[in-house]
């Protein structure tokens, strides 16, 4: 099954707006193992929407509108399919049941033009908005379907979700099973390289890397009417693409490496400090984002001058005088002293040049990630580029992977 999707609104042509209505729904579909072969944006016009649907008719198994649907004269969409499929607008009683109690309820003047939106194409299933007044719609004519949803990403998003895919579950043969392998500390082109031939000649599952936020992350897709062996499908993959760069393999679907980290202190019945220089309190965010970090997560002293490393966290003087903050001395004593002065089991510590100017005469991108476990002090030097957050990220994230490992 292969989908394509329209965008309708001038605003998007002129810029006005950016299409991210199609970055979303493509990222749906992709999960849902449906292939986006093509996605077009036309004006409010109705002869150019009309081509832009031939064209799309003669190409594509699905087609999926956003936008147009809303009272005012340019809002079109829905209209010109109509005419194009040769069906005629029905009053959808649930629709103009909701918009009455909506007037009602606000106490305001309902125009003609608001009982329009409860229209909807003949012989279509209504899609319900509960965050505005159109509804969508899906409709299968002739081996196609058709799919229309509002502008708004706020109603558009949780329209599509909640009742636009279950039922498109049902108009595919053979049910999608993905699953979501994350890796970290290894770059987009090297983990390709490492898995060609597999990417190559799969078929089933499908191998499909994509680089987001300094990770790679390599989605699985398999189709069979079997759920479970649809699941041996993925474990099998799942184990060629272990031997060869498990090491790098971190966490599943949604779950992210500071959440991986907390889940393992937490069976394992340790806890973290961290003292922060260029990351400035970053690794902690990402710590305090889970509900109830404080099981695994003591606190972080933010050290960012080293007046605050020296008076507040106990580096030696003399250490930043000898090598300078930016050092492996001084992340091992950072290290070592969030940990004592947290009472942690573990402590972790960063320091480093975020750019955009060298430091110390240090070059952008050089970082010491400090590692304390109460009895060896470590330290691990890095050379990171690009942009200043992305070092500070890259920083944490890399702090994080050093306690997985
Ligand atoms: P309304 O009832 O609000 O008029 P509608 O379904 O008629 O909704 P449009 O009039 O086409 O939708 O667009 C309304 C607003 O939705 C736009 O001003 C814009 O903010 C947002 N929007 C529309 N299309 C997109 C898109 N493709 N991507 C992101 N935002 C969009
Ligand atoms: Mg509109």
């Amino acid at each position: 099954m292969n989908a394509e999707l329209i965008a309708v609104g001038s605003e998007l042509l002129l810029g006005q707006i950016a299409n991210t209505n199609a970055q979303f729904i493509s990222e749906q579909l992709a999960q849902l193992g449906i292939n986006v072969f093509y996605h077009t944006v036309v004006g409010d016009n109705k002869e150019r929407l009309s081509s832009a649907i031939k064209i799309a008719e003669s190409r594509s198994d699905m087609i999926i509108f956003t936008g147009g649907l809303g009272p005012t004269k340019d809002d079109l969409t829905k209209e010109t399919i109509s005419r194009e499929l040769g069906r005629k607008l029905v009053v959808d009683q649930e629709a103009l049941n909701s918009i009455l109690s909506f007037f009602e309820k606000t106490g305001r003047v309902m125009t003609e033009n608001n009982r329009k939106q409860a229209l909807i194409i003949e012989g279509s299933t209504s899609l319900p908005n509960h965050h505005g007044m159109a509804p969508g719609m899906l409709i299968e004519i002739k081996n196609k379907t058709y799919i229309l949803l509002p502008g708004p990403p706020n109603e558009m998003k949780p329209m599509f979700v909640n009742a636009a895919v279950p039922l498109l579950a049902k108009v595919q043969t053979n049910p999608l099973h993905s699953r979501v392998l994350r890796f970290f500390g290894i770059g987009e082109s090297a983990l390709e390289t490492k898995l060609m031939d597999l990417i190559d000649t799969q078929s089933n599952p499908t191998i499909a890397p994509l680089a987001k936020e300094s990770e790679v992350t390599i989605r699985l897709t398999a189709t069979h009417e079997k759920k479970d062996m649809a699941k041996q499908l993925l474990d099998d993959i799942e184990e060629k693409i272990s031997l060869r760069v498990g090491d790098y393999l971190y966490g599943y679907d949604e779950q992210s490496l500071p959440e991986v980290v907390f889940c393992l202190l937490k069976k394992h019945q340790k806890t973290m400090a961290f003292a922060e220089s260029l990351t400035g309190g970053l690794a902690s965010q990402l710590m305090t984002d889970i509900p109830g970090a404080s099981e695994v997560f003591k606190g972080s002293i933010v050290s960012y001058t080293n007046e605050v490393k020296s008076e507040v966290l106990g580096v030696p003087t003399q250490i930043l005088e000898t090598y300078g903050a930016v050092s492996a001395e001084c992340a091992k004593y950072m290290a070592k002293n969030s940990q004592s002065k947290c009472k942690a089991t573990i402590g972790l510590s960063f320091t480093g040049v975020a750019g955009p100017d060298k430091s110390e005469n240090k070059e952008v991108g050089t970082v010491f990630i400090g590692l304390a476990d109460g009895q060896n002090v470590y330290s691990f030097p890095y050379q990171f580029s690009g942009t200043r957050s992305r070092i500070r990220l890259q920083s944490a994230k890399t702090g994080y992977d050093l306690v997985r490992r």
